[in-house]
């Protein structure tokens, strides 16, 4: 069941808080938990990931902004978590600097592809991204094969979608033509309100089959779990967020790995 290459995943979305950090941690341990090798990469200044699994980084080690500003190269940035099967690229908040520096850097947009070009032992990296379509946003949609967006069922729920899809069509106009979109995830849907299925229902109707059809429940449960540092599995498997994302990461694989034949 092995990918001949990784498959990255950039899990992005520019609005803030729509559930991207807790999808990346919890979605990227799902695969782990099904035995999948899956590499998280933090790409975002608030290092909730990092935090959200426990991970500190370790001495002599190098973090995500090494590996774009720096020369370090992706072995010497990867950190183990108590997780089987699952590493991850540490953020720090000097991460925020990188906006800045790379904008004079040479193939700047490509800095974090060249460098998981070596992520070979993994069959998933999911890149977290920043609530931003900055320069962290454009390196991980350039380095990514698939996007994730992840989707808040709230009001305005799809403002600023239009924007995003602006800038992967761009995207694949100059930098990454095989960009694909791998999915899109309904999040915190609270099923005792009519507002929440009537987002759902939009968000189908844009999207259609790209919509998964497990959507992640608003469960307190998700929230918690981060500041224990474990995934929701390690937590409450019994939650219905962990089975949420269970089943997603279900729908996940069979969608990823009939499509490109592992
Ligand atoms: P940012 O744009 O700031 O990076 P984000 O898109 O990564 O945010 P998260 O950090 O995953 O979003 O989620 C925002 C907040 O909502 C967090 O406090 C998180 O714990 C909580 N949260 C996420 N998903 C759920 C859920 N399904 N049910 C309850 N709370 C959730
Ligand atoms: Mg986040």
């Amino acid at each position: 069941m092995f990918h001949v290459k990784p498959r990255v995943v950039a899990v992005a979305n520019q609005k803030g808080g729509v559930g991207k950090t807790t999808t990346t941690i919890n979605l990227g341990a799902t695969l782990a938990a099904y035995e999948r090798r899956t590499l998280l990469v933090d790409l975002d200044p608030q290092s909730n990931t990092t935090s959200g699994l426990g991970v500190e980084r370790a001495n002599g080690l190098s973090t995500s902004y090494d590996l774009l500003c720096g020369d370090a190269t992706l072995s010497q940035s990867i950190h183990n978590t108590t997780f089987p099967h699952l590493t991850i690229v540490p953020s720090v908040p000097d991460l925020a600097g990188a906006e800045v520096e790379l904008v004079g850097m040479v193939g700047r947009e490509f800095r974090l592809r060249n460098v998981l070009a070596e992520a070979e032992r993994n069959e998933f990296v999911f890149i977290d991204c920043p609530p931003s379509l900055g320069l962290l946003t454009i390196n991980a949609l350039t380095a990514a094969q698939g996007l994730l967006i992840p989707i808040q069922c709230e009001y305005f729920a799809l403002e600023g979608v239009s924007e995003l899809m602006k800038t992967v069509e761009e995207v694949r106009k100059y930098l990454n033509p095989g960009l694909q979109i791998d999915g899109v995830l309904l999040t915190m849907f609270d099923d005792r309100t009519n507002l929440a299925q009537q987002v759902a229902e939009e968000v189908r109707e844009v999207f259609g089959d790209l919509v998964f059809e497990s959507v992640i429940p608003r469960n307190i449960r998700l929230a918690e779990a981060p500041s224990h540092g474990r995934p929701i599995h390690a937590y409450d498997l019994r939650c219905r967020g962990a089975q949420a994302y269970l089943h997603v990461g279900r729908e996940y694989l069979d969608r990823t790995e009939v499509a490109h034949g592992s």
